[in-house]
C-alpha cells in the first residue's frame, strides 16, 4: 500500500500537470533483488490502471551511463579507494576518511566519493526546506561497490538528473538519500529534478510498510477501494466513494482536484 500510495501520487501530480508519467525499475541492486517484483509493480499498476508513458526503464540495463558518470568523478579527482572493512566501520556514521589518499585501482575494494564542505539543500515541495551537511551526515559515501556494482545513489543521481526528469515524487523515506543526489548532480553537471516526498505508511512499530517488514501485498482485486484509499491518506478529500464506478472515475476526479499542498507535512503516516 506505501508503494501505491507513492504511484498514486506521482502519476497524478504528473497528469494534473499534463506532462508524461514515467516507469523506472530500480533493479540495480541485483543480488538483492526478488525475482518477479518488478512483475509485481507493473502488474499493480497496470490493475489500477495507472498507465505509463514510454517503455519501462531498467536501471540493471544502464549499468554504461553510470560507469562514465563514475569515469567523470574519477578524472575529476573525487574518488578514492577504500579498503575498510564492515568491521572496521561498525557503528560509524560518518566515513572518518580512512582511505582517502587511496588514489590507484586496487583490487577488492569499494569506490567512495570525497564529500567536500557543502550542503546541498533543497526546497521540497511538501516537507518544505531541507538542510544536510554531507561530510557531518554521511562523509565519503560509496558509489561503487567492493562487490563491482554501481551504488544506489550514483545510479539514481544519473537517472534523475535526466533532462527528461522535471519532476520526482517519492517516499519520504528516501528523503536522506536526496542530498547525496544532488550532490552527485552538482559533480557531473546535471540539472537536478525538484522533489515532492510523500509521507511514508508505517505499521504499529514505525516500521514502512514493505515487504521487507512482510507487509501483506496489495489486493489487486480491490483497485477501486485501495485507489479511493490512497486519495484519503494524501488528503484529496474526495466524495463519497459510491460516486466511483472504476478506477479511472476515482483517477480523473483525483487528477482533476490535485492539491499537492493537501498532502500531510509529515514523514510517517500511521497505516489504516
Ligand atoms: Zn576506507
Amino acid at each position: 500500500m506505501g508503494s501505491l500510495l507513492a504511484a498514486t501520487a506521482s502519476f497524478l501530480d504528473a497528469r494534473s500537470q499534463g506532462i508524461p508519467w514515467r516507469l523506472r525499475i530500480d533493479d540495480i541492486d541485483t543480488p538483492r533483488t526478488v525475482p518477479g517484483a518488478a512483475n509485481d509493480i507493473i502488474r499493480t499498476l497496470a490493475d489500477h490502471e495507472l498507465h505509463w508513458d514510454g517503455p519501462v526503464a531498467w536501471q540493471s540495463r544502464h549499468a554504461a551511463d553510470y560507469e562514465a558518470a563514475l569515469n567523470t568523478l574519477t578524472a575529476a579527482g573525487r574518488t578514492f579507494y577504500c579498503r575498510c572493512s564492515r568491521r572496521q566501520l561498525r557503528g560509524i556514521t560518518v566515513y572518518p576518511g580512512t582511505c582517502r589518499q587511496q588514489r590507484n585501482p586496487a583490487p577488492d575494494t569499494a569506490i567512495r566519493l570525497e564529500v567536500a564542505d557543502a550542503d546541498p539543500g533543497f526546497v521540497d515541495r511538501i516537507q518544505g526546506r531541507q538542510q544536510n551537511r554531507l561530510n557531518e551526515t554521511v562523509g565519503d559515501f560509496i558509489v561503487k561497490r567492493r562487490d563491482g556494482l554501481i551504488a544506489y545513489q550514483l545510479a539514481t543521481a544519473v537517472d534523475d538528473g535526466n533532462v527528461e526528469i522535471a519532476q520526482v515524487v517519492r517516499g519520504a523515506d528516501l528523503l536522506d538519500n536526496t542530498p547525496r543526489q544532488l550532490y552527485l548532480m552538482q559533480l557531473l553537471n546535471l540539472e537536478a529534478p525538484s522533489y515532492a516526498h510523500i509521507p511514508t505508511l508505517v505499521n504499529a512499530a514505525g516500521q514502512k510498510l514493505s515487504k521487507q517488514y512482510h507487509a501483506a501485498p496489495v489486493d489487486n482485486t480491490n483497485a477501486r477501494e485501495n485507489l479511493y484509499l490512497a486519495l484519503c491518506l494524501l488528503g484529496q478529500d474526495p466524495p463519497a466513494e459510491s460516486r466511483f464506478s472504476s478506477c479511472e472515475e476515482l483517477l480523473g476526479w483525483g487528477i482533476g482536484n490535485w492539491f499537492i499542498d493537501a498532502i500531510p507535512r509529515v514523514k510517517k503516516l500511521p497505516a489504516p
